[in-house]
């Protein structure tokens, strides 16, 4: 059974659980589908959430972050499942309240001193295993750290992600919705849970 105790230790430094060693966070990105039935990367006993929130990582000791993705403890990435439901978590709302400033391709919203630790369930429980990105060149340099317990967004919420462009500010509308990679197979991967 893996170890269950891990979390920021300080600023954005991830430490504990599957991990060995201390882990910077790099960034934030979200994958959701074109309606609230799907968008998830991860299945789970064929339930499928609306979006998955993933925190991104990288092992310090490999000096920067494109030298640690060629490495099998390079990347620790954190998954949440967002699902669609009455009370949605009050600390998603930042973050989506920026979309409206980003609607189109390039454009960014900055955040300072941000704890991406709001953003975790109430329960640390999760499974884990080692893989690789979900977007090309898919390196197997990641250690998943996969929550169980989903957190909640409103459909409103979800409509504003669906609202974003893949296009540029004055070109035509291309909405972004899809965004997530086709599951694929195990293949002899060993999935470990930090419960029973
Ligand atoms: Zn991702």
């Amino acid at each position: 059974m893996a170890q269950s105790v891990w979390g920021y230790e300080s600023h954005n430094v991830l430490r504990g659980g599957p991990l060995t060693g201390a882990y910077r966070l790099r960034q934030l990105h979200l994958h959701w589908g074109s309606s609230d039935d799907h968008g998830s990367e991860h299945i789970i006993d064929g339930l499928k959430y609306a979006a998955e929130l993933h925190m991104v990582h990288w092992n310090p000791k490999h000096g920067n972050f494109v030298g640690a993705l060629k490495q099998p403890d390079g990347v620790a990435v954190v998954g949440i499942f967002l699902k669609v439901g009455k009370t949605p978590k009050p600390e998603m709302k930042r973050i989506l309240e920026e979309i409206d400033n980003i609607k189109t391709k390039g454009k960014e919203a900055p955040f300072h001193h941000f704890d991406p630790s709001i953003l975790f369930p109430k329960s640390r429980d999760y499974w884990t295993y080692h893989g690789s990105f979900t977007t090309p060149p898919c390196e197997e340099c990641i250690t998943w750290i996969l929550l169980r317990e989903p957190i909640e967004v409103s459909s409103d919420q979800m409509a504003k992600l669906r609202s974003l462009s893949k296009n540029g500010e004055n070109e035509p509308v291309n909405p972004l919705v899809d965004n997530c990679r086709p599951i694929q197979p195990v293949k002899g991967r060993i999935v470990r849970a930090s419960f029973k």
